[in-house]
């Protein structure tokens, strides 16, 4: 298929019907896929032949949803997960095991940080957290003869800090590991890591890519770079006792690495997406452009009402010309970063929840990312048990409101602003 601009991409790449086909991705609701001889079926749990036969490792739905985002990332594969949680931890583990140590950005989102710092650790897994913005002497210093991978963020949830992509993929490979990015935030329509030299991508679907706060899921992404061979990676080089001896670099070339995530993790663990909910994604893949840019647009007229007010004591939004990760911004998204704004509101927790429980067409919700304008004070909700200094040792003020910028129109969110401000004062 000729390489369309992603606009295109994201409507028309993946399901490519026949002549009398639907014109519509259909939803395969089916666990399994009728065939008639064994021996084919044999073949297929060999992976000695290609098709789907059961859907927690592949479905005609999801392939096509599958596809679709690779190609928006640039990548060679991707494999579809049941949440970007389940997408992370995979990613990680399909390369990391109990022994080996891996090195995680700190400016992450908190369920991956809990993930990595807890479950990965009581698994054998040694992790060194780095503030993505030390000296590569510092980053250096990092890494062990037993380090898998490095992690980190595009646009980290909530900090909002910009990634140095290609630093972190030059370092990561001078150490002949590879670089996995989250991309959740600036989704493949402002960013693509794989560009600038990361070799795997994950996202929570959950967030803009759904769109509209529908359904929870997960992908991963292969960009299909990477050489296994340069590094230490027998699970990707060395036979595979439970697939008869295949060598996953041998049998799936540059697509080892995503070959393995679904055959042997998804095929273990089972964190599988449903027919439904890929379906669901794909009519938000197909908009993704269109609202991406309206968040954006949005988000930086919020950002500047907000900066402008002398009610407000800070505004946390890398677009903003002043900001610290400006310089980054032009290099790795141009075009816009994302619809997340943090700010402060002078007065402290009370001014904030008046704040908050003021706004009308906002609404109190722990998610963002959606079509609808959402808002979270985490000093009174998810950080709640927290006292003032544990919440500056997390990097939140007790006057931080993360706003999620939707694509309503900006007059109707502005205007919400202002009488919310009006009425935390009283
Ligand atoms: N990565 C980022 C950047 C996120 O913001 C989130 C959720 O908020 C996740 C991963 C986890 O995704 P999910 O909630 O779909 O499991």
């Amino acid at each position: 298929m000729k390489k369309y601009r992603l606009e295109t991409r994201c409507i028309q790449s993946g399901y490519q019907p026949q002549e009398g086909q639907p014109r519509v991705l259909p939803i395969y609701q089916s666990t399994t896929f009728k065939y008639d001889s064994a021996e084919k079926v044999g073949a297929l749990f060999d992976l000695q032949a290609e098709g789907d036969f059961y859907t927690r490792l592949g479905n005609p739905t999801m392939s096509a949803v599958e596809q679709k985002i690779a190609e928006l990332e640039g990548g060679a594969g991707a494999l579809l997960t049941s949440s970007g949680q389940a997408a992370s931890f995979y990613a990680v583990f399909n390369i990391c095991q109990a022994g080996d140590h891996m090195i995680s950005s700190s400016s992450i989102y908190g369920g991956t940080y809990n993930l990595f710092q807890k479950t990965l650790r009581e698994m054998g897994v040694e992790i060194t957290f780095v503030d993505p913005n030390a000296s590569d002497d510092v980053l250096q210093a990092a890494f062990q003869p037993n380090t898998r991978l490095v992690f980190a963020e595009s646009l980290a949830n909530p900090t909002l800090v910009v990634l140095d992509i290609e630093r972190f993929a030059r370092l990561a490979h001078a150490n002949h590991v590879p670089l996995i990015v989250d991309n959740t935030f600036p989704t493949p329509v402002n960013c693509q890591p794989i560009a600038f030299g990361a070799d795997i991508v994950v996202h929570s679907t959950t967030k803009y890519m759904d769109g509209h706060a529908t359904s929870v899921g997960g992908v991963i992404v292969d960009s299909g770079r990477f050489d296994w061979s340069q590094g230490h990676y027998p699970e990707l080089t060395e036979p595979d006792a439970s697939y008869h001896g295949i060598v996953y670099t041998q049998q799936f070339g540059s697509a080892a690495y995503i070959a393995k995530a679904r055959t042997h993790l998804m095929r273990d663990l089972g964190a599988v997406a449903s027919p439904f909910n890929a379906f669901l994604l794909n009519l938000g893949l197909e908009t993704l452009f269109l609202r991406v840019e309206r968040h954006c647009r949005n988000a930086e007229k919020v950002a500047a009402f907000l900066e402008q007010d002398h009610r407000i004591s800070w505004v946390n939004y890398p677009a903003l010309k002043q900001n610290r990760y400006h310089g980054l911004v032009q290099k790795y998204m141009p075009d816009g970063t994302c619809g997340v704004i943090s700010f402060g509101l002078k007065g402290g927790r009370d001014t904030a929840v008046r704040f908050m429980e003021a706004l009308k067409l906002a609404a109190i919700v722990i998610h963002v990312a959606d079509a609808r304008t959402s808002v979270l004070h985490p000093a009174s909700t998810t950080h709640r048990q927290m006292n003032d200094a544990e919440l500056a040792a997390a990097g939140i003020s007790p006057d931080l409101i993360r706003f999620s910028v939707g694509i309503e129109h900006i007059d109707d969110i502005l205007d919400d602003l202002r009488q919310a401000l009006e009425a935390s004062q009283s």
